[in-house]
């Protein structure tokens, strides 16, 4: 164990928003669990990316909608490092088709992976967390989740899902000094936004009042704000960070 620094365990940590809060988090001192589901290739390239820093870096192939696999990933975290101090529950996959083509398999995976996935890691973390009598969770839903999506309603039930997750868990462990937050991205530059054509791009721009998609770094930061000691009165809340998309 690291003395003195802090660990945050990642899910789907190894590209995309995960990569990025993982980079910022190591750079804030952070020693770092990252899980991924499959691809090794780019898990391993972000492992020594991030082992440069001199933090303490594991990669782990664990699939979050497993119980098992949630469970030793926590597990490995708590043996190796000693504690667990934050958990970002950021994995999360499409299957997008209208809701009359949809198939029960489309539906059952990503509910599984995206609102059981972050059931399954936060029920394992709590116990370490509980003991501690501290500790920072944070569920990545998607504004998406606040006002729907046309072809996306697997999506956009699981992502409205984690935000009554996210406030039944914060009312829960609020009393041990957890706190349980979760952050809705808008239109982040990801390989998700890359394969849109600019005419799609330049009309959902259109939608956005500060005229940008945004980046994995707009979201990071607040990720890192999370885990800080400024947001220690902070809980059950849902942060958009979405150029202002939606405003409730
Ligand atoms: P990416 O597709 O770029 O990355 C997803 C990550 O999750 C990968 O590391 C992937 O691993 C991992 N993953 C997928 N399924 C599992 C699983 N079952 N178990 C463990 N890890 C898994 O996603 P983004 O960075 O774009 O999105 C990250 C989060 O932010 C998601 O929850 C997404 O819904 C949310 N979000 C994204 C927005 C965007 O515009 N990009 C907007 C709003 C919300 P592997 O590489 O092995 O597949």
């Amino acid at each position: 164990m690291t003395e003195g620094s802090r660990v945050a365990v990642i899910t789907g940590g190894t590209r995309g928003i995960g990569l990025a809060i993982a980079r910022r988090l190591a750079n804030d001192g952070f020693d770092l669990v990252l899980s991924y589901r499959g691809d090794k290739e780019v898990a391993e390239a972000a492992g020594q990316e991030l082992s440069s820093t001199g933090r303490k870096v594991h990669v782990l192939a664990s699939d979050v909608a497993d119980a098992d696999s949630a469970g030793s990933l926590i597990e490995h975290t708590v043996n190796e490092f000693g504690k667990i101090d934050a958990l970002i529950n950021n994995a999360g996959i499409t299957r997008d088709t209208l809701i009359m083509r949809m198939s029960e398999e489309d539906w059952d995976t990503v509910l599984t992976t995206n609102l059981k996935g972050a059931f399954l890691c936060s029920k394992a973390a709590i116990r370490p967390m509980l003991r501690q009598r501290s500790g920072r969770i944070v569920n990545m839903t998607s504004v998406v989740g606040l006002v729907g999506n046309a072809g996306q309603a697997n999506y956009a039930a699981a992502k409205a899902g984690l935000v009554g997750l996210t406030k039944s868990t914060a009312k829960e462990v609020g009393s041990r000094g957890i706190t349980v937050n979760a952050i809705a991205p808008g239109f982040i530059e990801t390989r998700l936004t890359d394969v849109l054509s600019d005419e799609i791009k330049e009309t959902l721009l259109k939608t956005v009042p500060l005229g940008r998609f945004g980046t994995p770094e707009d979201v990071s930061g607040a990720v890192a704000f999370l885990l800080s000691p400024d947001a220690a009165y902070i809980t059950g809340h849902v942060l958009t960070i979405d150029g202002g998309l939606f405003m409730a």
